[in-house]
């Protein structure tokens, strides 16, 4: 069953392979971490077990001192046994919830193993609860490990916020829809940028704000600002919308090409385009240089982990000459990931899912300069002798856009500079 599978065209240049088998990721619980940041009166219930209790915990670290908008509703042994109804026991945490938390406006029952498999129905359950608790929406998605991988969790809960999102008319002006959460200062630069080229009335999904969501419709024109949204382009294309295909604005080249797409799409003139973006672009190849000659002919191996593995690697390839062994990925969405795979280098080894000991015996024969990896991953590499970049702070850092390609850029140099300070 593992034995890899070569793809043929049309999946560019690349050699893709798939393989299966144990994994090493988190599950799609995680997202809550840096969407309850995003979604400011937004609440996230996990209905689980003690074990994603503890997930969330560890991940958020020091988050939870402070008045957090997650928690774990923690199905026990009288719900297991039958003894308890899980639906009675869940309305009463959720309202006594509401009451306490007059701030909260939108809540998020979230799925989990456990849920699943007892077949707790938290659509219902949501549905039942959203006209009891009105105003107050309650929407609900999975973020099981049986369902969902990392960043999944973000498409599943963006997903969510689809179908509920007002409904643009079809007479309105098209407008330009930014889809995938990013940091509030990425934001505010690409719609500076979008502003400085004419496009004025972009909207952001998610907004910070439950009762700020975008309207969709027919003339909406969106692009994706993150790789992994399958379900959620799935469900605005089903609300009419459409997408620009492009690559993802990571880097200067990745940022360029993708404001271009939008550009292009609103009739925005070449000089317009160009007055626009190339100050950004400026600072973002001054502050790429100084990394180039770290990074330049390393040799980097990616852990399937995020789904951002491709832009990245596209990144590190392109902008800061990094040879690449490997490029691993949980899935390959071929037609949202088309124009980054165009961009890899020829012949650039992707793998679409895992299996961990095969993975971990290529990257220990290749001995990368670079291993890019989850946390698990992480310090048992670097016992090995390896450097490791632990691939979740890239989604709880700003790293899209211009002004952030020299940070992004810092990411990938911080532990070979680290390595190189501690054999001196
Ligand atoms: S949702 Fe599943 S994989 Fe995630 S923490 Fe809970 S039990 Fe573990």
């Amino acid at each position: 069953m593992n034995a890899p599978l070569v793809h043929q065209p049309p999946c560019g240049g690349i050699e893709l392979r798939q393989e299966q088998g144990q994994r090493a990721v988190f599950c799609g619980l995680t997202g809550i971490v840096w969407l309850h940041r995003k979604i400011q009166d937004a609440f996230f219930l996990v209905v689980g077990s003690r074990t994603c209790a503890h997930l969330i915990q560890s991940a958020a670290g020091v988050m939870i001192f402070a008045e957090p908008r997650f928690a774990t509703a923690i199905i026990d042994e009288r719900d297991l046994a039958g003894l308890a109804d899980a639906n009675e026991e869940l309305d009463r945490v959720v309202t006594r919830l509401i009451e306490r938390r007059p701030d909260i406006k939108l809540l998020f029952l979230v799925g989990s193993c456990p849920s699943e498999v007892i077949k707790l129905d938290l659509s219902r359950a949501a549905q039942r609860l959203s006209s009891r608790l009105n105003p107050v929406r309650v929407l609900n998605y999975s973020g099981s490990g049986i369902e969902t991988t990392f960043t999944q969790g973000e498409d599943a809960c963006l997903a969510a916020l689809v179908p509920d999102l007002p409904r643009e008319a079809d007479a309105a002006a098209p407008s330009l829809l930014v889809v995938g959460a990013l940091a509030d200062v990425v934001e505010d630069q690409f719609l500076r940028m979008f502003s400085a080229m004419g496009i004025a009335d972009v909207r952001f999904l998610p907004a910070r704000r439950a009762n700020a969501m975008p309207a969709i419709g027919r003339k909406t024109r969106y692009l994706l600002a993150q790789p992994f949204l399958t379900d959620t382009a799935r469900a605005l294309e089903e609300r009419g919308a459409r997408r620009l295909p492009a690559p993802f604005p990571l880097g200067a080249e990745g940022t360029t090409s993708w404001l271009r797409a939008a550009a292009e799409t609103f009739g925005v003139s070449d000089a317009t385009f160009e007055a626009a973006t190339a100050p950004g672009r400026a600072r973002a190849e001054t502050a790429l240089a100084p990394h180039r000659e770290r990074l330049g002919g390393k040799r980097v191996f990616f852990f399937p982990d995020s789904q951002l593995e491709v832009p990245l690697a596209r990144f590190l390839a392109r902008e800061l000459g990094a040879d690449l062994v490997e490029v691993g990925t949980p899935y390959l969405h071929r037609g949202h990931l088309a124009a980054e795979i165009e961009l890899l280098p020829a012949g650039t080894r992707v793998t679409e899912g895992q299996s961990l000991d095969d993975q971990m015996d290529r990257c220990r024969a290749e001995r990368p300069d670079l291993t890019v990896c989850g946390l698990g991953l992480a310090n048992p590499l670097e016992a090995e002798g390896l450097s490791t970049k632990w691939s979740i702070e890239l989604l709880f850092t700003p790293v899209q856009g211009y002004e952030q390609a020299g940070d992004l850029a810092e990411l990938f140099v911080r532990p070979l500079r680290r390595r190189a300070l501690l054999e001196v």
